[in-house]
């Protein structure tokens, strides 16, 4: 039964995010596999957290919408959400709420779910609010270099402390609302560290095997494949052609999870 409410709920909030440009067509049926699996399976503590990871980074993305403008051609896709960034950022806190069907008792599968969660936002606000560092981000893997804003692998003080600021918006609430039911400062902070740590790997993938491309036209480097913002097709400099920006969103959240897993145990 609750998988019907869980179900109705994720279509009312579908059709909010779909009509405010949060999410295109293939999104809105990605978001609603997720939001049907978490909030019926999860109930009401998965919901909010889930929803705080939604309405958070939906809120930012807009929010800064125009201040990107001139970046956005560096970012693969708009702000219209499809299904492969669903997925990229929920797929695996999807798997977590599935695990914890199977293991109603254990406290691991909601550990999982809280700090993939924690990764994904904090790297969402990290991209957004990043923009705001008065200077040009340096480069995780060199940081004596800098490098324009918006470039993969570029790392800012403001945009790290705006990734632990989102990382630590998911771990309060998974802390306060934990099932296991003991407020605990520090799963807190292995929450909100895991999360931040997501959000470096996410970086140090973009810096180094994330598939990148070239626009000849504009002379940029770009994540989009096949066509630019202008309509050339880009190509391939450099990265492993399969790991897209969501598969590297996707291992933001499973390192996340991983390193909150380990360190629980
Ligand atoms: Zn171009």
């Amino acid at each position: 039964m609750q998988i019907l409410y869980g179900f109705v709920l994720a279509i009312l909030i579908v059709y909010l995010a779909y009509r405010a440009h949060s999410l295109d067509k293939s999104g809105a049926v990605a978001a609603t596999v997720v939001g049907t699996i978490i909030f019926g399976i999860g109930g009401l503590e998965w919901s909010i957290l889930l929803l705080t990871f939604f309405i958070t980074s939906s809120g930012l993305s807009r929010a800064f919408k125009r201040r990107k403008v001139g970046l956005n051609e560096k970012f693969s896709k708009g702000n219209e959400r499809d299904a492969g960034q669903v997925f990229g950022n929920g797929g695996l806190a999807t798997f977590f709420a599935a695990l914890h069907a199977f293991y109603p008792e254990s406290i691991l599968p909601w550990v999982g779910f809280a700090a993939s969660l924690a990764a994904v936002n904090a790297d969402t606000w990290a991209t957004e609010l990043g923009v705001l560092n008065p200077t040009p981000p340096r480069m995780i893997t060199d940081l004596r270099k800098r490098v324009e804003k918006g470039t993969s692998g570029g790392i800012s003080l403001f945009g790290t402390f705006a990734s632990l600021l989102g990382s630590a918006v998911i771990a309060l609430p998974a802390i306060l609302l934990s099932p296991a039911g003991k407020f605990s400062t520090s799963t807190f902070l292995l929450i909100a560290g895991a999360g931040l740590a997501g959000s470096l790997f996410d970086s140090l993938l973009g810096a180094t095997v994330q598939a990148m491309y070239y626009c000849p036209r504009d002379q940029k480097e770009t994540e989009k494949h096949p066509l630019h913002t202008c309509g050339t097709e880009t190509i391939h400099i450099r990265g492993w052609k399969w790991l897209n920006n969501d598969w590297v969103n996707f291992a933001c959240g499973a390192f996340g999870g991983l390193v909150a897993l380990v360190g629980i145990l």
